[in-house]
């Protein structure tokens, strides 16, 4: 729930950067002390949160004048950069290329609405907030969301893959289980329910045979709504009671703007009937087609995909004795080379506005599997394709079929549009209902092609 909230902030923090591009450059930052520096981190600010000054950047302080939470704070998002640094097979410069920015925010339903933008994280907490409550898992997920919006060995690794729908929230909450070592992830403040607290167990394999029901856009909301009815009087805090019924509302909203858009033949796309929600997933209920042949995969909620995938290795891990998703990552990275990078375009883009180009890089993820399993010896090899049968993976070569072929066209608009906000601000180029317009077209060239 927190990181559909997240996914839905990330894209508008993409674009509200890169249209800030445009306008004169900010005065340089301030010099951030020994110990900010040491973590990777620019700033430290927390608002509206007891024990800490609102307002006030305890990196521009003294590292001598830190109070014990700050020094606190710092200590444990130092050891979450290292070992994601490490994770990555890189060091913490290459990794951090860009210092991040942290900043706490009082807000009253709680860590829910965390999310990164390019400048760094926003984690919600409730006022009353202490260390003890620091949500490592949220931050190290939020943060790799933040890695992908900067320079740096993680962009680079995932290049040509950041919106791959078994990536884009799964891979996140992967390095986020593999560096605590969890395939839990603990989600929620310490006086919720543990059905809300906690994300996935640990014992049943996760497979992409379940229920399209599953992976399908409410499937985030349902499982809180689950919990939720599940609940004895006696467990509802004030906090517990707050999430779910914001969660109902949101739920209830979203029904109908889906309703609505069916109405209105907005889309072409799997409905989420009963009937249909039961039966075995099939990547091709998360097509979303829209009008001008613009295709997404949205009919699925892409924060799902990280079931399938942590489970796949953590169960691996179980049969072979030994952590492979650093293994997993080099592969990833060792093929990011060759990605088809375009150069695009809007065909009616003049001097005037809309003539910002933009290049977008795509590839297939199943080869950086392939390699994974090559890397193995015959008997982890048996191995993994014990646990990719158990995870019904034949499907995700389906679903990674579907993003190299179908959401291609999608992906050139996305990248154009962030690089031209006035024009799409004039056509509004974003919205499903432009996609066939004539001022929306974007022409692409290939640039890059390298094969291996
Ligand atoms: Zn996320």
């Amino acid at each position: 729930m927190k990181n559909q909230i997240a996914a839905f902030l990330i894209i508008t923090g993409l674009s509200l950067s890169q249209a800030s591009a445009l306008e004169p450059r900010r005065p340089p930052p301030h010099v951030e002390n020994e110990l900010c520096k040491k973590a990777s981190v620019s700033r430290i600010q927390a608002d509206g949160v007891s024990g800490f000054d609102s307002g006030k950047n305890y990196c521009a302080e003294p590292s001598k004048n830190l109070p014990m939470n700050v020094l606190g704070l710092l200590k444990k998002v130092e050891g979450i950069h290292l070992k994601i640094a490490s994770l990555l097979g890189s060091t913490l410069e290459q990794t951090f290329v860009r210092p991040v920015e942290i900043r706490i925010e009082a807000y009253s339903s709680g860590s829910m609405a965390s999310y990164a933008s390019d400048e760094g994280i926003h984690l919600t907490v409730l006022p009353s907030w202490q260390l003890s409550d620091f949500a490592s898992m949220v931050y190290a997920h939020e943060i790799m969301h933040y890695l992908s919006l900067n320079p740096g060995s993680f962009s680079r690794t995932i290049r040509g893959l950041d919106h791959h729908p078994f990536f884009f929230e799964a891979l996140p909450d992967l390095i986020s289980t593999a560096i605590f070592d969890s395939p839990q992830m603990k989600v929620g403040e310490r006086e919720l329910p543990t059905c809300l607290r906690i994300q996935r167990d640990e014992s049943p394999i996760k497979s992409l045979k379940a229920p399209f029901q599953n992976y399908y856009a409410f499937a985030g909301s349902d499982s809180v709504l689950n919990c939720c009815a599940k609940l004895r009087p006696s467990d509802f805090g004030d906090l517990a009671a707050k999430v779910c019924r914001e969660t109902k509302d949101d739920r209830s909203e979203a029904n109908r703007a889906r309703r609505s858009a069916e109405a209105e033949k907005t889309f072409q796309a799997s409905a989420y009937t009963d009937a249909n929600l039961q039966t075995s997933f099939s990547p091709t209920q998360c097509r979303k087609g829209y009008l001008g042949g613009v295709t997404t995969l949205e009919n699925c909620d892409f924060h799902q995909f990280a079931h399938p995938l942590v489970s796949f290795f953590f169960r691996l891990k179980k049969l072979t004795g030994r952590p492979l998703v650093s293994s997993f990552l080099k592969a990833v990275r060792d093929r990011s080379e060759t990605s088809v990078v375009f150069d695009c375009g809007y065909v009616r883009g003049t001097r005037d506005s809309g003539d910002e180009r933009a290049q977008v890089a795509l590839r297939p993820l199943l080869p950086s599997f392939v390699a994974l399993r090559e890397s193995l010896g015959p008997l982890d090899q048996k191995s993994f394709d014990q646990a990719w049968k158990e995870h019904g993976m034949e499907r995700f070569v389906d679903l990674d079929h579907l993003f190299r072929t179908e959401t291609e066209e999608w992906e050139k608009r996305f990248a154009v549009q962030a690089n031209n906000s006035l024009y799409n601000s004039r056509f509004h180029c974003e919205n499903s209902a432009n996609f066939a317009q004539e001022a929306c077209r974007v022409s692409c060239q290939i640039v890059e092609k390298k094969q291996r």
